[in-house]
């Protein structure tokens, strides 16, 4: 059985000045994006009013854009959590064909990410949980690495051959999607482009950096360091006490919940801890579009 390095990844916690950097860039990009915004070069003006004046909806109230952005990426959140996770790794939920295959495709779009790929890695995840193994530990790796390298570290992972093949069974390899991974977001693009003008730019940039923000650093940099424990599991898993973010991760959030009884669909256990995937999916069954095994 062959074994694919794609690339090698370092252990241990970044150091302080690594940190500094890794801000120093994110500061530098957001204040040239603000400069940018605020003073625009003639070339950037003449590419916005080419643009906008194709655009579907170039002039909606900038709270439109604002709210549609925050769907989409709710929407995304729900499918890796309902789709991805729920159903896809744990099989604690089924859905209607159909339904399965609108939020893979979803997911082609605002992540690029193959089902094969996610499922395999996060399998990897609970078998090897805070072991050198584990692909996103920061435990192992430190919480700094997990939050800002933690896409890389999945990448580590999904692209081994040998860990697609060991976890990824039972999870049909969708060869468009594998092959073609990055198409996904350039439809998202141009489409943004195209309804909402200039500013589907930035709609895009937030519906890119969602995921990885919220998957790869939250959940699994912060869901495995700070926060409180309901079960005395054998890893550190954490449940994030914040309401926004349990809004914002669909209910990701309650992680040591999960990590206790993985086979749950439902992610909350105590008054307070709220899970809005588990509504939907509740919701769904009520339709017959979905399934849940038993809490
Ligand atoms: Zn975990
Ligand atoms: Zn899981």
């Amino acid at each position: 059985m062959s074994q694919i390095e794609t690339t090698s990844v370092e252990s241990g916690d970044l150091t302080l000045n690594e940190r500094f950097r890794i801000f120093g860039i994110l500061g530098l990009i957001l204040a040239s994006f603000v400069f940018f915004a605020l003073w625009p070069p003639r070339w950037l003006q003449s590419i916005e009013m080419w643009v906008n004046t194709r655009a579907v909806w170039s002039n909606l109230p900038i709270w439109y854009y604002i709210l549609i952005t925050l769907v989409d990426v709710h929407i995304t959140t729900a499918c890796v959590s309902l789709f991805l996770h729920r159903c896809q790794t744990h099989g604690s939920i089924t859905f209607n064909r159909f339904v399965g295959y609108a939020m893979e495709f979803w997911l082609w779009i605002f992540t690029a990410m193959a089902t094969i790929r996610w499922v395999a890695v996060h399998r990897k995840h609970h078998a090897k949980v805070e072991t050198d193994e584990d692909p996103h530990s920061p435990v192992m790796y430190g919480v700094w690495r997990v939050f800002f390298y933690g896409t890389k570290l999945y990448h580590h992972a999904a692209y081994d051959e040998f860990v697609l093949r060991k976890y990824g069974k039972g999870i049909a390899r969708r060869w468009f999607y594998l092959k073609f991974s990055l198409l996904g977001p350039v439809i998202a693009f141009v489409l943004n482009l195209w309804l909402f003008g200039i500013v589907g730019f930035p709609m895009w940039l937030v519906e890119m950096v969602w995921i990885p923000g919220f998957a790869a650093g939250v959940i699994n940099g912060l869901g495995h360091w700070w926060g409180y424990r309901n079960f005395d599991t054998p890893d550190n898993s954490r449940n994030l006490p914040s309401k926004i973010l349990a809004i914002l991760t669909c209910g990701e959030s309650s992680h040591n919940n999960h990590h206790y009884n993985q086979n749950s669909p439902k992610f909350s256990v105590k008054k307070g801890e709220i899970d809005l995937g588990w509504y939907y999916s509740r919701a769904l069954e009520f339709v017959g579009l979905a399934h849940n095994r038993n809490t």
